[in-house]
């Protein structure tokens, strides 16, 4: 018993969670099935604050579906909804890309163009409020497992076999556990401390692009757009900047983002919002066709402007330490080109989840082995995880250089840059079309062998 060996190492494995957004969440309820012993530390007070949209693909849904039957169950509690607006004769979600910019032979404006539309399948999407599936996901947590108001500070390893990790936050508090997954997103602290301060890969870097996003009134956003844009997902593409919206509420809102390249450096790295005002995003689509200046036009006057910012210039080296390890954006924060970054954590949280599955199965009746099963197991995760999640990071900076190039403003390269879209198609289906049972098994394969050797 651990009264006559106190240096014995307990029986269960304690993981410590940092940073209670999708990801953290996720991963919470998944490692408590499969029988860890689970905290989740968020510096936040509660889960009210972002009411923004999100949309899952059916793919990162089946693999949420793997890592808990409840979850998907809480998604669509929550209010999630599938994206499709084709009604009963066309129930599946596509994407669609369109001439934006108003390019003219002659005195002729050419009038808009459907580029291409990529079908994502039946209920190939699924969009809900970020807040309202954070609460149900919360709901299937047990109470006191999720800590709010912990804002992570520092992490110390003594370094001993048996020997836990100590977590130190900002209001004073400790807390101890055998492994820390940081799950807190673009600006993680776990890895800042991880990968240390000067390490370029422990800030993000500004991708050059701002996004200024916009509620508008269906009803207004009709008369510019007509009824069939206005109602269905449409992504208008054009010189150095692109504009995609999608309906939301029901159909009673439009939500618009302008994307928009910007050569200036991001004044304040603190700061990644910023106030924006409708005379830039006016500037940005100037020469652009009247559709999409009108839909602009209904734009507010004083509007927030997100700087974007990724891990593509500097990726993450590793994604694990002794007993430190990242997942979601924290190890691989993309920006939102492809509309897939949660989704790309998802898995994450299913490769872990199968993982320490195997660790507490390994660790049964011998508790002795817990650090060695560890160790395999989180290096296993890096092995697994880590070329996938940043080819997604590279690949939405490829998409946006793509929906963004010269060339949609040329009228002799046009068939040029029509080309891309062959590329966005492959690049899309890699992400919608994850063979997520064979990372499994990947997973399980590399633990297996990283424990016999
Ligand atoms: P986050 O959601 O950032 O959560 C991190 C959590 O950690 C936060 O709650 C934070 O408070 C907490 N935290 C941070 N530091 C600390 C600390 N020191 N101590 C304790 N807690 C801490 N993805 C999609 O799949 N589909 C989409 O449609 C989509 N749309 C997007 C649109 C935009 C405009 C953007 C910017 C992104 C979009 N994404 C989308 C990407 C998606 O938002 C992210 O990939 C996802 O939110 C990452 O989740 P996360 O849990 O890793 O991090």
């Amino acid at each position: 018993s651990p009264m006559d060996h106190p240096s014995a190492p307990d029986e269960q494995v304690e993981i410590a969670i940092v940073g209670g957004g999708i990801i953290g969440l996720v991963l919470t309820v998944g490692l408590l099935r499969v029988g860890a012993k689970v905290k989740v530390y968020e510096q936040a007070q509660g889960f009210r604050e972002i009411g923004a949209g999100i949309a899952f693909t059916a793919n990162a849904i089946r693999c949420m579906h793997l890592i808990d039957g409840g979850i998907p169950v809480a998604l669509r509690s929550s209010g999630s909804v599938a994206t499709s607006n084709g009604g009963e004769e066309d129930p599946n979600d596509y994407l669609r890309w369109i001439d934006g910019f108003d390019r003219k032979r002659g005195d002729e404006p050419r009038g808009q163009r459907l580029l291409y539309k990529l079908d994502a399948g039946y209920r190939g999407f699924e969009g809900c409020r970020r807040d309202q599936f954070l609460e149900a996901l919360v709901k299937i947590v047990p109470p006191d497992v999720v800590e709010l108001k912990k804002r992570l500070e520092s992490i110390t390893d003594g370094g001993g076999a048996d020997e836990k990790l100590r977590l130190a936050f900002a209001d004073g508090t400790t807390a101890e556990a055998d492994i820390v997954i940081g799950c807190d997103g673009v600006k993680s602290r776990v890895r800042r401390i991880l990968l240390g301060e000067d390490h370029p890969a422990s800030r993000p870097s500004y991708t050059h692009c701002v996004a200024y996003r916009t509620l508008i009134p269906m009803e207004r956003a009709v008369k510019a757009l007509g009824r069939y844009k206005a109602t269905n997902q449409h992504n208008h593409v054009g010189p150095g900047a692109n504009l995609l919206h999608y309906p939301v509420a029901g159909n009673s809102m439009l939500n618009a983002v302008a994307f928009v390249r910007d050569r200036r450096r991001w004044p304040d790295e603190r700061q990644t919002v910023a106030e924006g005002s409708k005379a830039d995003v006016e500037a940005a689509f100037e020469g652009w066709c009247p559709a999409v200046r009108e839909l602009i036009d209904l734009f507010p006057d004083t509007l927030t402007k997100w700087g974007i910012f990724d891990l593509w210039e500097y990726p993450v080296p590793r994604y694990h330490g002794r007993s430190i390890c990242l997942a979601g954006d924290a190890a691989h924060a993309s920006s939102p080109h492809h509309g897939a970054g949660a989704c790309v954590g998802v898995e994450d949280a299913l490769c872990l989840t199968t993982l320490v599955e195997a660790v507490v199965a390994d660790m049964r009746g011998r508790p002795e082995t817990k650090r060695a099963a560890l160790d395999a197991a989180l290096t296993t995760y890096d092995a697994v995880r880590r070329t996938r999640s940043q080819w997604v990071v590279n690949s939405s900076r490829r998409v946006c250089d793509l929906h963004q190039q010269r060339e949609w403003a040329d009228d002799d390269r046009l068939v040029k840059a029509e080309t891309c879209f062959e590329e966005i198609r492959d690049r899309s289906l890699k992400i919608w079309h994850f063979e997520y049972e064979a990372m499994m098994d990947e997973a399980l394969e590399g633990y297996k062998r990283r424990r016999r050797s």
